[in-house]
C-alpha cells in the first residue's frame, strides 16, 4: 500500500504575502501551523481508542498534490500535507482519514479487499467532505468525490470504480458514524 493510498484532496492553498520571511520560515510557520490544527481536531473528532494507537502529523507535499492528507494503515500514521489552508480544511481532512482509521485499527477492515476499499471511501467521504449536503445531494456528492480516490487504486478502470461504487453506495452510506461529532 503506498503511502497516498488512502488520501484525500484538499483545496489548495492559494499564494499568500511572503512579506520578508524566506522560504524556509515561511514552510516551519505552516508545519506549525499545520500541527496546531491536526491536534486539535484530533482532540475533536478521535475516538479515545485511536488516540493512543494513531500518529496523526504533518508533512511536505509536492505543490499541486492530487491529495490533501493520508492514512498509512501499516505505520498508524495520519498526516496531513502541512499546506492544508485553514483549521476548516484541516478538521475536514482528518474526519476524512479518522474513517479509514477506525474502519482498520478499531474494526479490522481489510482494505485490501476492494468492497471493503470502496466501502471505506464511501463513508470517508459520506462523514467527512459530504456531510454538510443537503440529504438528497449527498449520495451524488459521495458518488462525485469517491471516483479520484478509487481510481488510484485501480489503474484508472473507470469500469470497475464505477462497478465497486454502484455495488456499495447505498450500504456504506448508512453505515453509522463512528467518529465523533
Ligand atoms: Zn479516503
Amino acid at each position: 500500500m503506498t503511502p497516498a493510498s488512502l488520501s484525500a484532496t484538499a483545496a489548495a492553498s492559494t499564494g499568500s504575502d511572503t512579506g520578508a520571511s524566506t522560504a524556509s520560515e515561511q514552510s516551519q510557520q505552516q508545519q506549525l501551523r499545520c500541527e496546531r490544527w491536526v491536534a486539535r481536531a484530533m482532540e475533536q473528532l478521535a475516538p479515545s481508542a485511536l488516540r493512543h494507537q494513531l500518529y496523526a502529523y504533518c508533512a511536505y507535499c509536492a505543490p499541486g498534490a492530487a491529495y490533501g492528507a493520508w492514512f498509512d494503515a501499516a505505520q498508524k500514521h495520519l498526516v496531513v500535507c502541512s499546506s492544508t489552508p485553514s483549521p476548516a480544511a484541516t478538521t475536514m481532512l482528518v474526519r476524512h482519514e479518522l474513517v479509514h482509521a477506525v474502519d482498520v485499527l478499531l474494526e479490522g477492515v481489510d482494505l485490501d479487499n476492494d468492497d471493503a476499499l470502496a466501502c471505506s471511501e464511501i463513508r470517508a467521504y459520506r462523514w467527512a467532505q459530504c456531510r454538510n449536503e443537503f440529504w438528497f445531494l449527498r449520495a451524488s456528492c459521495v458518488r462525485r468525490s469517491v471516483v479520484p480516490s478509487l481510481q488510484q487504486h485501480f489503474a484508472d478502470d473507470e469500469k470497475r470504480v464505477q462497478q465497486l461504487i454502484t455495488a456499495n453506495l447505498a450500504r456504506c452510506m448508512q453505515k453509522a458514524d463512528i467518529v465523533h461529532d
